[in-house]
């Protein structure tokens, strides 16, 4: 139970300056990377022939992206100002949408007319980096994370993210940033984070161009993708369309099998039985190769007495789960006279897909 939250939460809505019908002829560089399906969803949320009703129990939480704007507004853009002055451009009070076709962004500054030290500092961060490749503009991008994440790289989708900023910039103005700072601040601890250069490529934002055109000109949710469900589920778990998406992943067609079956289909269904179940195999001799290696390099660390190498490997003891008896819990409702019939849940139904070629 609490009292101040709700204040809270209205005060969140009523200072969130993005409104999503702002973008809603366009993909922003922030989600051109994120599951295809989720995206057109969102575009289309409301309407009656390209829509899909959100999940019932769907909780859209403002916390993490509240924190990333305000670290951006109070902190790092007027800090970022401080230093660079009339240099810094396009960041703060000064952020602008810039749209090519289907695709959108806002990036969160760009850094101009660039001193020899600091592309030479820029060139140094950047691995295998030379400082004739920086020019003398450079997109900055600002980030928080959760500090119990494990930021070894940069993000996948916020790389797309500034590949889109750079090529927009480089496509609408005259500025021809050649790589960007991705820079990520730790959220508990603001004197800690990390900070990735990532050079411009233009086939990148190519693909990012196309990839937002075949969203917005999409006319069904099934001509597009289940990439969070493809890449294992991450992007699903933040996503309002899990349900409506289940059903479209799960939807068997009424006949068993056609008298008749066309060559073709069998071809093709042929080669992808084919290749699932070589794809298959291979994973489960990874998967021992890789356990392989885990017992290894646990076996060095212990025969050393090191549990951390800084910047590489950090092992540690997990304590595990509490849980529940579920078995003893029924078995004593039972025989408390309980009836447990009524507390009987049933879960999402769901599919198989069996192969059943040979060899
Ligand atoms: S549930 Fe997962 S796969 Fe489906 S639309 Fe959402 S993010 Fe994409």
């Amino acid at each position: 139970m609490e009292f101040l939250r709700p204040y809270l939460d209205a005060h969140a809505v009523s200072i969130n300056r993005f409104d999503p019908l702002d973008r809603v002829h366009t993909v922003g560089a922030s989600d051109v990377g994120q599951c295809e399906r989720k995206v057109y969803w969102t575009k289309n949320l409301g309407d009656p022939d390209y829509g899909a009703e959100p999940d019932a129990d769907y909780v859209d939480s403002y916390g993490a992206k509240l924190r990333g704007t305000m670290f951006e507004n109070v902190f790092w853009a007027p800090g970022l100002k401080a230093s660079f002055g009339g240099r810094l451009l396009f960041a703060g009070e000064d952020q602008k949408t810039f749209v090519s076709g289907y695709l959108s962004a806002t990036p969160d500054g760009m850094l101009t007319q660039l001193t020899d030290t600091e592309r030479y500092a820029i060139a140094d961060m950047q691995a295998g980096g030379g400082y004739e490749a920086v020019g003398t503009e450079v997109m900055v991008e600002c980030k928080t994370y959760d500090p119990r994440t494990n930021l070894a790289d940069p993000k996948t989708e916020n790389v797309f993210q500034t590949h889109v900023q750079m090529g927009l910039v480089r496509e609408l103005t005259e500025y021809k940033p050649t790589h960007s700072i991705l820079s990520y601040t730790d959220a508990s601890w603001w004197n800690e984070g990390k900070e990735f250069v990532i050079e411009f490529d233009p086939s990148i934002y190519a693909n990012a161009k196309k990839r937002a055109e075949r969203i917005m000109t999409a006319t069904s949710a099934e001509q597009l993708q289940p990439e969070g469900w493809i890449g294992g589920g991450r992007d699903c778990e933040y996503c309002p369309f899990t349900r409506p998406c289940g059903v479209e992943r799960r939807r068997v067609p009424d006949a068993a099998a056609l008298a008749a079956l066309p060559a073709d289909l069998v071809d093709e269904v042929i080669k992808l039985a084919r290749a699932i179940k070589q794809m298959d195999s291979a994973i489960d001799t990874e998967t021992a190769v890789m356990r392989e290696l885990q017992d290894r390099l646990k076996t060095v660390l212990r025969n050393a007495s090191v549990r951390k190498v800084p910047g590489v490997v950090s092992w540690s003891s997990v304590k595990g789960k509490s849980g529940w008896d579920n078995k003893s819990i029924r078995e004593a409702a039972i025989e408390a006279g309980v009836d447990i019939s009524v507390y009987a849940t049933e879960g999402e139904p769901s599919d198989r897909l069996q192969i059943t070629l040979k060899g």
